[in-house]
């Protein structure tokens, strides 16, 4: 979606990532105690070539097979630029402000050239009304839900289903229906087609090309930039079931162990934004320097949180688990 695009001020965030205009997600102004109290750690084996479980896993690096963190960013060039808003990630509704989030957006301006993330086949370059729907819904909107965009089929397969990048509200598309592409081939232009409110490129990452409800989290997929790296994350109960829509803050913690607050998000809600089946996760922090940080989840009951330390290059993973009911 996009109404967000208002939102994205990028030249004026400061370089922290995380002290981007949030929405209206706060961080808790409570900063957490040293002591971590999150659940379980009980070291889990990965199993298969799949991804790693997060449930019971202890905090620190995990590993996640390719097609996971192998693809590019859709932009060049460095800074900012690369990064998607951390005030609106996927599976959210930036703080309740916008619609539940089935992509990622990048704040760059207007024309700014979009830049395939792998290679693969256009299967899509088009208008989001032109016979073929790829939005939640084209009514109100004369251009579509996502107005201009191109989908991109790549040679990757994810549980046997074939990986598809979408690219929305394009001002000018740059390739056409089976034409092959490049990683980092440039297929449009950023616009504010559809239903954006700004200049910006929605970003998703899905299992069926035309289905609305088969994404997943673009940020699982996307190479971590130079000195890196990301928290994958999962909120549960005493039972081990994913906990909805909890906020989760993320400090981090200087070499002295004093935390600052670095970001925010929330655990997805129940459907229609998906886990991956093998992973089970329900949030996802990205773009983090390599370091320490503590994760907070507001569970209700009292926080859970546990100190993870992010590797470059590397996902880690964390589950905070609630220990009674709340
Ligand atoms: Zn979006």
């Amino acid at each position: 979606m996009c109404l967000i695009a208002a939102a994205l001020v990028w030249s004026s965030a400061p370089a922290r990532r995380g002290a981007a205009p949030l929405a209206t997600a706060r961080p808790s102004p409570r900063i957490p105690a040293a002591t971590a109290t999150a659940a379980t750690p009980t070291p889990t084996a990965a199993t298969g070539s799949g991804p790693q479980r997060l449930q019971g896993a202890t905090p620190g690096p995990i590993r996640l097979a390719a097609p996971l963190l192998t693809l590019g960013r859709p932009f060049a060039g460095d800074g900012l630029g690369l990064k998607a808003a951390p005030s609106y990630p996927y599976g959210t509704t930036g703080g309740g402000a916008y619609i539940l989030h089935h992509g990622l957006d990048f704040g760059n301006p207007q024309g700014s050239p979009v830049r395939a993330v792998a290679a693969g086949e256009v299967v899509f370059a088009g208008i989001d009304s032109d016979g073929e729907v790829y939005g939640a819904s084209n009514e109100r909107f004369p251009e579509g839900f996502y107005g201009r965009l191109v989908v991109i089929r790549h040679p990757l397969l994810l549980d046997g289903q074939p990986l598809y990048s979408l690219y929305g509200h394009l001002s000018r598309l740059r390739v056409a229906r089976r034409q092959h592409v490049k990683a980092g081939d440039a297929i449009g232009a950023v616009g504010m087609a559809g239903i954006a409110l700004g200049p910006h490129l929605h970003l998703e990452i899905r299992d069926h090309a035309q289905d609305y409800g088969r994404t997943y989290n673009p940020d699982l997929f996307l190479a971590p930039l130079a000195g890196e790296g990301l928290i994958v994350g999962r909120v549960s109960d005493p039972a081990g079931k994913t906990m909805p829509k909890v906020a989760v803050n993320l400090f981090k913690l200087d070499d002295k162990g004093k935390a600052g607050w670095w970001t925010a998000t929330a655990t997805y809600p129940d459907g229609p934004v998906r886990p991956l089946p093998e992973l089970d996760e329900n949030f996802v922090l990205s773009d983090l320097p390599a370091g320490r940080y503590r994760v907070v989840a507001n569970a209700g009951g009292g926080p859970i949180q546990a100190d993870v330390t992010v590797v470059a290059g590397k996902a880690s993973g964390v589950e905070l688990r609630r220990k009674v009911s709340p």
